[in-house]
């Protein structure tokens, strides 16, 4: 770049502020997560050389880095009241009523929003610079959490109009598949799960390190608007005004000009909920005129002209047949309830978790009993309450095991967690988990690997750790019930091939406690080898970003265990990778605030990744794109779901580009695609 540095910082600001507009609140990205990075990178760069030239608002400044402590509570300039709701049709009716009574011979007009079930947040932007952004906590007062708010992308840390002074409130929240995502990650990382979407945002938000944050991909939708910058009639106007200050809005509102119109509203989105790529539990029913809404006030507890009409909540009553006890790899023993199969949702439910026997105590739940079960949208079904009038005479309390189930090693309670854990690292139960997690996709990635094949190799005693994989010898194998010569074979291969993992991939699949795909890209890439990791001091490495004291003790715990050190031989004699900078495929990672290097992705971009090809790709068949990709590693699959990693789009691509959009779900051109292909070393051109 020729241009003098400043004004190739204030071009790459702006440039980076108009994606992030396109990508947030149009929801129609014109460039992929990787130009954007690039842009990111470039801009970080110049400012790193000039750093007078770095300004507040700068994408680059979204995490400080710099770990919040206690949040302040800040007083709220008005009270952020909370809707009046009801589950009944006649309450919206008698809510219409009471607005028409108080406005008699007026007009009324209602604009209908649906209520995403997340968080509210208070937004305060001065001189169109956010100022601060605080929860909505008691509605009188709540948490000043700024420095994570700035990390959200969705958030603008300036508006695109300037000098405007303004308050907005919006509902924070996460989408469908970056709350499965985010529960899949902490699943590996031994982590307990969060139990809805909505629990999940409310933690994000309360998080010490605004860097983490960043990475749980969070949402906005604003719905209201407070300024005397502009004079609007109708709340209609302020939507429209928060989308073109660069406020994402949800798209899906709606002008009602009557009861009837709520209801066609309410109806349509009952049907379409599980659709939408966010949870929703009702429909918000506001008077469109503000002046009207002015008139209408207050009570001391919400607005006269406004109400939320809920949808109910998904649930079913069924009985509990019994508690089992299940053991994790981490060795976390947690409760799943077994069910009479109950159909809730679209599925047919026969166990749930109950998390931990501290749980089943609060909730006084017995085996036997009654049990009230509630599921919504990807939501793991959980158990909410028993029914007291259904509890039988011989109900009886669970009696959490004082042994391991599987090996029978006396369990420790673990008193971070609420969780009880055996701790026996040759047990049975953990070592088939540990296997199933070696070979899952993100980690080693050995196709044939799974539940069932691990339990016969532990139950013959085949292996003791993941690194007797790699002497299973045909023979062995032919033996297992169910797996045929052919399928031994294969496994064997799939096995052999593993070791060309890259060592990022290594650390994560070992499944030290604690150690995610974040974490273990950071070691391989600061420490570059286990040798040189096996030196690292705990302060070392406890200083590494995403690693603290913790995390730090736990990977200390693993490298000291008697055990380690007769695996990693067998692993370093299988020829599995052991440094960084070999291997064929770095983890795939997320957009934001993850800046660890990738090594090698360009040469096997699609290696891991599941792909969806659609429209016509120019001088390659579809077929043979395909072919292409599997070759390098990939998935090919038929259609666009929350699994999909990649969609490449060529002309006239239709109806599975929008589903990609919609599910967020990374789309490239044929112009990348080629790219790819040829920086695989593969020819891009049929023939
Ligand atoms: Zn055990």
């Amino acid at each position: 770049m020729s241009t003098d540095p400043a004004r190739r910082v204030a071009a790459l600001v702006e440039q980076l502020n108009e994606h992030n507009y396109r990508y947030y609140v149009l929801a129609q990205p014109s460039i992929s997560d990787q130009q954007y990075d690039a842009l990111l990178a470039e801009l970080a760069q110049l400012e790193d050389a000039h750093p007078e030239l770095r300004r507040p608002d700068s994408p680059t400044q979204r995490v400080g880095g710099k770990a919040t402590g206690d949040f302040a509570t800040v007083r709220h300039a008005t009270p952020m009241l909370s809707l009046e709701n009801s589950y009944s049709q006649d309450a919206i009716q008698a809510f219409d009523a009471r607005v028409r009574r108080a406005l008699p011979g007026e007009e009324v007009r209602y604009v209908a929003e649906l209520k995403l079930d997340g968080v509210a947040l208070s937004l305060l932007y001065q001189d169109s610079h956010l100022m601060r952004a605080v929860t909505r906590g008691d509605g009188i007062q709540g948490d000043d959490i700024t420095a994570n708010a700035r990390a959200i992308g969705a958030i603008p840390l300036r508006l695109r109009q300037p000098s405007i002074d303004c308050e907005v409130r919006g509902e924070v929240y996460l989408l469908r598949q970056d709350f499965a995502a985010l529960n899949r990650q902490r699943e590996s990382d031994g982590e307990s799960l969060f139990a809805n979407p909505r629990n999940a945002t409310a933690g994000s938000l309360k998080l010490q390190d605004p860097r983490l944050v960043a990475a749980r991909r969070l949402r906005l939708a604003a719905y209201w608007l407070r300024t005397d910058r502009v004079r609007a009639t109708r709340h209609w106007d302020h939507l429209r005004i928060l989308r073109d200050w660069g406020l994402p809005t949800n798209p899906e509102a709606r002008c009602c000009p009557d009861l009837e119109a709520v209801w066609a509203y309410f109806r349509e989105f009952g049907q379409r909920r599980d659709e939408l790529p966010y949870e929703i539990d009702g429909v918000v029913i506001k008077v469109d005129d503000l002046d009207q809404q002015r008139r209408l006030g207050f009570t001391a507890k919400s607005p006269r002209f406004a109400m939320a009409y809920k949808f109910q909540a998904r649930q079913a009553n069924t009985r509990l047949l019994d508690i089992q006890v299940q053991v994790g790899r981490t060795g976390a023993v947690t409760p799943v309830a077994v069910l009479e199969p109950v159909p809730l949702g679209g599925s047919t439910i026969s166990r749930a978790t109950l998390h931990n026997e501290d749980e089943i105590r609060r909730k006084d739940i017995r085996i036997g009993d009654t049990v009230v079960l509630e599921k919504g949208g990807d939501v793991i079904p959980k158990i909410v309450a028993f029914v007291p009038a259904a509890r039988p005479a011989d109900a009886r309390p669970f009696a959490f095991p004082e042994d391991c189930p599987a090996c029978a090693a006396p369990l420790v309670r673990d008193p971070d967690e609420a969780v009880e854990r055996c701790e026996n690292p040759a047990c049975p139960a953990q070592l088939k988990r540990r296997l199933e997690h070696y070979a899952s996709r993100q980690a080693m990635n050995i196709e044939g690997l799974g539940p069932a094949v691990a339990e016969q190799l532990v139950h013959h005693a085949l292996v003791r750790d993941v690194g007797d994989l790699y002497s299973l010898s045909p023979d062995e194998l032919r033996g297992l019930e169910r797996l045929a010569e052919k399928s031994a074979d294969k496994l064997i291969k799939a096995i052999g091939s593993s070791t060309a993992r890259s060592f990022d991939r290594v650390l994560f699949a070992l499944g030290i406690r604690h150690v995610g795909t974040t974490v273990a890209r950071t070691l391989a890439a600061k420490m570059g080898s286990m040798e040189r990791l096996r030196q690292a001091t705990p302060e070392e490495l406890a200083a590494l970003p995403d690693i603290g004291p913790k995390i730090a003790g736990a990977i200390q715990d693993f490298l000291a265990a008697p055990d380690t050190s007769n695996l990693l031989e067998k692993l370093a004699a299988a020829g599995v990778q052991l440094r960084s900078g070999v291997g064929d495929d770095a983890m795939d990672s997320a957009r934001d605030g993850d800046t660890s290097p990738r090594p090698q992705a360009e040469a096997s971009y699609f290696a891991g990744k599941t792909v969806v090809l659609t429209g016509t790709l120019a001088g390659i068949t579809r077929d043979e794109a395909a072919a292409r990709i599997r070759a390098l590693g990939g998935t090919v699959t038929g259609s666009v779901s929350a699994r999909t990693d990649v969609v490449v789009a060529g002309d006239k691509a239709g109806s599975k580009l929008d589903r990609a959009r919609e599910l967020d779900v990374e789309v490239i051109g044929t112009e990348q695609f080629r790219a790819h292909l040829q920086a695989a070393g593969m020819d891009p051109e049929t023939g």
